[in-house]
């Protein structure tokens, strides 16, 4: 029979496997229902820093064995955690957010699914996604690239390898480095539009979008505090000529349907698909 550590609830009886579980990113408000319920009822957690999630636990009035797991986490005690996998329930958690979205874990899960062993994923707060969420950038396509590098070549050369991506690019990014590289993204990608989202969840959340010079200027002024995560937002579509609209329905009526053509054409150039689709039928007619 189990006893239950908390004093709030019994604990809710969980298969053995691996738990991954999203904690708040400074609101603790934030934790889910699923989350507490999961760290409650687990045998053991993995955790970034035992001090960190050890607060959170202390908050959440649960106590847990805490075994600390990061990207210098011996194979040996990787292995001993996988094997605890097999016949309980082990939380994996980091300081904040969600575990392997630049921190600890990849490596865990990974080995976890290769050896058969059952995982799960709680959803939960990611900085990446509430960035994105409340800059106002384009969000159809986004992709995350972490935290940029620090040394100035490597920065600017990271940045003109993601240049012509078609999505808003979204990066984590420190205070101290912020100014650098504003200034890179400036010289590499001029005319972007850039967000700067700080503090997510907590008292002094702000955001601010313009371009990366102004806010450069800006934080020069007003040197940023806390953490941040960095937007940049897609490449402008170069205006597509009437001929080159003309010429590629066309060419997608050789191998579609005249909605099909349109779609794709509507796609390719942003242009409205129902004008699109009238054209090809009148193509089609000729
Ligand atoms: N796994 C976490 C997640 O899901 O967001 C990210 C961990 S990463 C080591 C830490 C970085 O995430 C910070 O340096 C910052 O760029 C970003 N971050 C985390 N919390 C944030 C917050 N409240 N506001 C803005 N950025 C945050």
């Amino acid at each position: 029979m189990r006893v239950a550590v908390s004093h709030h609830a019994p604990e809710p009886l969980l298969d053995p496997g691996l738990y991954i579980v999203a904690t708040p990113i400074g609101n603790l408000g934030d934790i889910t229902f699923r989350a507490v319920e999961t760290l409650r009822g687990c045998d053991a957690i993995a955790c970034e820093d035992t001090r960190v999630t050890g607060k959170l636990l202390k908050h959440l009035g649960i106590s847990k064995p805490l075994w600390r797991y990061d990207d210098h986490t011996s194979e040996r005690d990787r292995e001993r955690i996988l094997a605890a996998a097999r016949t309980q329930a082990i939380a994996l958690v980091s300081d904040a957010g969600t575990p392997l979205v630049s921190d600890p874990g990849y490596r865990l899960v990974h080995e976890a699914r290769d050896a058969g062993i059952p995982a799960t994923s709680l959803p939960g707060p990611c900085a990446a996604i509430v960035g994105l969420t409340l800059s106002g950038l384009p969000n159809d396509s986004f992709l995350f690239a972490g935290f940029l590098p620090v040394k100035d070549k490597a920065r600017a050369d990271r940045l003109a390898q993601l240049a012509q991506i078609d999505a808003t690019l979204i990066f984590y990014e420190t205070g101290p480095r912020l100014a650098k590289s504003l200034a890179a993204i400036a010289k590499v990608l001029p005319g972007r539009t850039v967000s700067v989202a700080r503090e997510l969840t907590k008292l002094h959340e702000e955001c601010r979008t313009a371009s990366a010079a102004d806010l450069r200027a800006h934080y020069e002024q007003h040197p940023p505090k806390g953490e941040i995560v960095l937007l940049i937002a897609p490449p402008e579509r170069a205006e597509t000529s009437v001929e080159d609209v003309e010429a590629m329905l066309l060419e997608a009526l050789a191998t579609m349907k005249a909605s099909q053509a349109a779609a794709h054409v509507a796609k390719a150039t942003g242009q409205d698909r129902k004008a699109l689709y009238a054209r090809a039928l009148e193509m089609k007619s000729r």
